[in-house]
């Protein structure tokens, strides 16, 4: 029962431009195992997204879990295995080739290592020992460890893979003769289609005097497409446009189906407009597929500096699409700096949240919830800020979104959980009045059971009483294991705030399921619905049932004095937004605070 449905949120998408080693060390500093880092590096020549590339290559971080052999040697071996692994029992020739290729990885690992090639004797402490794991987090070991036996087994993989297609080129082994049922065989030959296609692209920017432009494409809701007509279907559509894009791409022109429905073409051109009517040409003739109407999104990157590494010109492409799947106005959208200033944005992030944790740039700010009938503070909200020292002030909405996708957020949020609690043990020093803190708790700590765990242990560390600690959580669409997690918390004493309410989809059945107590309206909703009467109404109605509910009810974002007047009109008294105060630094909260207990003390 959905009762408003404005607005949701799209997750940004990246697009990235690394080296192997890059991906993998920032892996590595996402916290990911040495095992998932390698082999998500390789995630994209085998046409993997980095989510399947992270479950397969987690089952082989067994050996390292006993303390045994190093992750970085088994995902390797999984590297080697998708890339040159025999796949026909008959076919001795290859397999006796597969097997001296892993033989000589372990060999070169171990020489370079200097014949060290067990975790234990890798980090020089166990990580199946608690005790040896404690001291490995507290002294950040992985970071300082790890990074060498991952350089040295890509160093290796890279030379051997490129050997290997010297090897199959030499053979003139035909990739087109491979059965498609197999599909570790599929992957190799997508990863080798792809190796084919760069190196004549490269080429093509060496040799052509004229400019260069790739174009990436896709179908706009093309699972729609499968999931109603059928795969089979979907895979006629794909063969459709590849049997047009050999048509259509001829002698300085080279076309790839990069995965599923995604296709890259680099072209030559001297007028932007002829990639245009490239386009144009194409979207014709895909669209005579048997009269199905595919609305296609194309993004387009000319390449100013033929130097520039592909990869970095092929994600350029890739971030225009994506931006032209967003846009309702147009179906081509050419990549522009802004695009690369988000990517940076990105990598700046990725880059720098460590440090930010262990310098303290991260910072507790507080805004002040207000009774509007007694004009008095009744709580607050901790709100995360970044200051960086070069940067300066970074927003939330700037970084956490990229946090919460790399779960770095976990320990963001520990961080101002503790800041909170302090506050809170402060103020009861200090004798004030009880003042609630809200904290934010991100989607990502409510898939697994740690948050109970360190909400729980903070609050006796402290000796804070727990209904002090307010915990605010979006609501989101029903989702069975956040409705559970709430239950727990709340069975824990918490008390719950479902934030953002009437932002996204606010569906009765989340109230019917989570047990909160408080809900918070956001502050898009309190706007959309004061403009109408009919919105007016909608907001009486949600008055009153918090009432009925017994749900308390505080409105966030409140600007104006006509929409205090408003909400008071109409029973909704707990209030918090610029109107009355913007978040704040703590010391500044504080003494806000300490004035209104002494201003109490003198009635
Ligand atoms: P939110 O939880 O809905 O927080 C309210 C946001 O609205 C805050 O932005 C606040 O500064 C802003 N705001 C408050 N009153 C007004 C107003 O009258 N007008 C306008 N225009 N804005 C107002 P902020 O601090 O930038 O935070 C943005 C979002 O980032 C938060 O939205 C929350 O979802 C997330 N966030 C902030 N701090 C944390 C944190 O420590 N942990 C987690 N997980 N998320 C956080
Ligand atoms: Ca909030
Ligand atoms: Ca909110």
């Amino acid at each position: 029962m959905i009762i408003v449905e404005v607005l949701y949120k799209l997750q940004t998408e990246s697009g990235c431009s690394m080296t192997h080693k890059e991906k993998a060390e920032q892996l590595l500093h996402q916290q990911y195992h040495c095992s998932q880092a390698l082999f998500g590096s390789f995630a994209d020549d085998f046409g993997l997204d980095l989510k399947t590339a992270f479950k397969i290559s987690t089952c082989f971080g067994g050996g390292m879990r006993q303390g045994g052999v190093c992750g970085c040697i088994t995902a390797s071996m999984l590297v080697l295995g998708m890339a040159i692994g025999f796949y026909d029992a008959q076919d001795r020739e290859h397999e006796i080739y597969g097997n001296k290729k892993t033989d000589e990885f372990i060999k070169r690992f171990t020489e370079q290592m200097g014949g060290v090639t067990e975790c234990r004797d890798i980090l020089g402490k166990d990580i199946s020992n608690p005790q040896d794991m404690a001291v490995i987090r507290k002294e950040g070991l992985i970071l300082q460890k790890c990074p060498k036996a991952l350089s040295v087994s890509i160093e290796i993989l890279e030379d051997m893979l490129a050997d290997h297609l010297k090897y199959v080129s030499e053979r003139n082994i035909d990739l087109a003769d491979i059965p498609k049922e197999d599909e570790m065989q599929v992957l190799v030959e997508k990863m080798s289609r792809l190796r084919h296609f760069r190196r004549n692209v490269n080429q093509l920017l060496f040799t052509s005097s004229k400019d260069i432009g790739f174009i990436q494409f896709d179908i706009r809701k093309f699972k729609i497409i499968n999931d109603s007509y059928g795969e089979k279907f979907g895979d006629e559509i794909l063969d459709f446009i590849k049997g047009q894009l050999k048509q259509a791409c001829d002698g300085k022109r080279y076309f790839i189906n990069l995965r599923s429905d995604v296709f890259m073409v680099v072209a030559e051109y001297e007028k932007e407009d002829e990639l245009v009517s490239f386009i144009n040409d194409l979207d014709v003739r895909i669209n005579n597929f048997k009269n199905v109407n595919l609305h296609m999104s194309y993004g387009i990157y000319m390449v100013e500096d033929k130097k520039m590494e592909l990869r970095q010109m092929e994600d350029r492409a890739a971030m225009a699409r994506k931006a032209a799947k967003k846009n309702v106005l147009t179906n081509i959208i050419f990549y522009n700096e802004q695009f690369k200033e988000s990517l940076y944005n990105r990598k700046f992030i990725e880059e720098n949240m460590q440090a930010a944790i262990t310098k303290k740039q991260f910072m507790m700010y507080l805004q002040p919830k207000y009774s509007i009938a007694k004009n008095e503070i009744i709580g607050a909200e901790a709100l995360v800020r970044w200051r960086h020292p070069e940067r300066g002030m970074i927003f939330p909405n700037d970084f956490i979104p990229i946090i919460e996708e790399n779960g770095f957020i976990r320990k963001v949020d520990y961080y101002i959980w503790e800041e909170a609690c302090c506050f809170i043990k402060k103020c009861q020093e200090e004798g004030f009045e009880p003042c609630p803190v809200s904290v934010n708790v991100s989607r990502v700590h409510l898939r697994d059971n740690e948050c109970i765990q360190v909400l729980s242990d903070l609050i006796k560390e402290k000796g804070i009483p727990k209904e002090l600690l307010e915990l605010e959580i979006t609501e989101s669409a029903d989702d069975q294991q956040i409705s559970l997690k709430a239950f727990q918390l709340k069975e824990e004493g918490f008390t719950l705030l479902m934030d953002d309410f009437g932002s996204g989809y606010s569906s009765l059945n989340i109230l019917l399921e989570t047990p909160f107590d408080v809900i918070k309206l956001d502050k898009k909703f309190i706007e959309n619905m004061i403009v109408s009467n009919k919105g007016r109404l909608i907001l009486e109605q949600v008055v009153a049932m918090a009432e009925k509910l017994r749900l308390g009810l505080l409105a966030e974002g409140v600007e104006t004095k006509e929409q205090v007047e408003l909400l008071q009109k109409i029973g909704c008294d707990q209030v918090q937004g610029y109107y009355y105060a913007k978040p704040m630094p703590e010391d500044e909260f504080f003494s806000l605070l300490k004035g209104q207990q002494r201003k109490a003390i003198q009635r």
